[in-house]
């Protein structure tokens, strides 16, 4: 279950979801340009477009990442 959050910059509850990634803009690991990386997903709050958090898409492709 996902916790209940609030916009930290005004105080909405009211939040979609945005992907960014595909190609280039995906979260690689450092130095490794080669490795395919991971799109992250994002919440928006619909009152002030605040992006209240980020999170990579597939938390098993973290294993790359150590
Ligand atoms: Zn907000």
């Amino acid at each position: 279950m996902a916790e209940k959050q609030f916009c930290k910059a005004c105080g909405s509850a009211s939040f979609v979801q945005g992907e960014i990634g595909h190609g280039y803009a995906n979260v690689r690991p450092v130095g490794k340009v080669f490795t395919n990386g991971i799109p992250l997903l994002l919440e928006i709050c619909t009152q002030c477009g605040e992006v209240a958090s980020f999170k990579v898409k597939d938390i098993n492709k973290l294993e790359k990442f150590k």
